[in-house]
């Protein structure tokens, strides 16, 4: 699609902006998985153009263009969204933030988030600060998600989580996990559910990669023996939990 002449100025300045701030050797395809880049905690630089390119997107709020302003997005609107795209892809630009936080959660953040947990969780996902994995299936619930064990029990003033998940991708790299638990066993298995979100670092929480037959694999097993969530890290209604991973699901099958 054309440019109206509105967006001109726009262009000219995406372009201007990519020329100082995206580093030569951040141009071209990725040369395999150490090219990405996915942020975190403790985050693995391939070089420190990798990591001023990363900085750089993160700083204007363009590793999360059309997010708002106030959550560390770039406010763009759809039409500003194109172009910058067009912009990278015309520099061939690399992704700068490989992110779940930022092709799954942050989506269904913004739709079912409180503001207390959108001012908490988004900017520090556009940042490339925290790394997030989707504990989702389990041994007896993949295809059928919905038969999902993990518990996570009322305690008063916290959750109580037990139980295994598997297919994690990159758990043991991951900072934090957004987590479908059961908070009501005796309802239908599509209620009952409940959308955690937990640090990884949290007592009770231990990872185990999973090597296949090809050799190492991102996945891993992901085991919660009496994990204390506080209340406040659900997200949507208590019980409604698969509207929200359905929700994700739209993104992660968009990514
Ligand atoms: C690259 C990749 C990354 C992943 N990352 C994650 C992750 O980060 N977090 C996470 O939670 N999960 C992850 N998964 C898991 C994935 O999303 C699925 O949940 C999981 O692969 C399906 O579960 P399963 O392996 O137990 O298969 P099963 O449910 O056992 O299914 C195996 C086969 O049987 C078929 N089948 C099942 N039930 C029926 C039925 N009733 N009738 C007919 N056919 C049936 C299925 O279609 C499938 O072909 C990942 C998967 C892949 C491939």
């Amino acid at each position: 699609m054309p440019d109206s002449h509105a967006d001109e100025p726009f262009r000219r300045e995406v372009r201007a902006w990519l020329d100082t701030h995206c580093p030569l050797e951040m141009r071209g395809p990725a040369d395999g998985e150490e090219d990405h880049c996915w942020g975190g905690r403790n985050p693995e630089f391939k070089n420190d153009a990798q990591r001023r390119w990363m900085e750089a997107m993160a700083a204007r709020g363009w590793t999360v263009p059309d997010w708002p302003v106030e959550y560390g997005g770039g406010g763009l609107s759809s039409g500003q969204c194109r172009i910058l795209k067009q912009e990278l892809a015309r520099i061939e630009a690399r992704n700068p933030l490989f992110s779940f936080g930022i092709s799954m959660l942050g989506p269904a953040l913004l739709k079912f988030g409180t503001e207390e947990q959108k001012r908490r969780f988004l900017p520090e996902i556009a940042r490339g600060e925290i790394r997030w994995c989707q504990g989702y299936s389990e041994p007896n619930a993949g295809s059928d998600l919905a038969a999902l064990q993990t518990r996570a029990d009322d305690k008063g003033d916290h959750w109580l989580v037990n139980g295994q998940k598997i297919w994690t991708s990159y758990a043991d790299k991951a900072d934090w996990i957004f987590c479908l638990t059961r908070t009501d066993p005796a309802a239908p298995k599509h209620r009952g559910i409940s959308f955690l979100l937990f640090d990884m670092a949290s007592p009770g929480v231990t990872t185990r990669p999973i090597r296949l037959i090809s050799g190492l694999s991102p996945f891993c097993e992901t085991f919660f023996d009496d994990v204390r969530v506080p209340k406040d890290q659900v997200v949507g209604e208590v019980g409604k939990g698969w509207d929200v991973a359905k929700f994700l699901l739209g993104h992660e099958r968009e990514m």
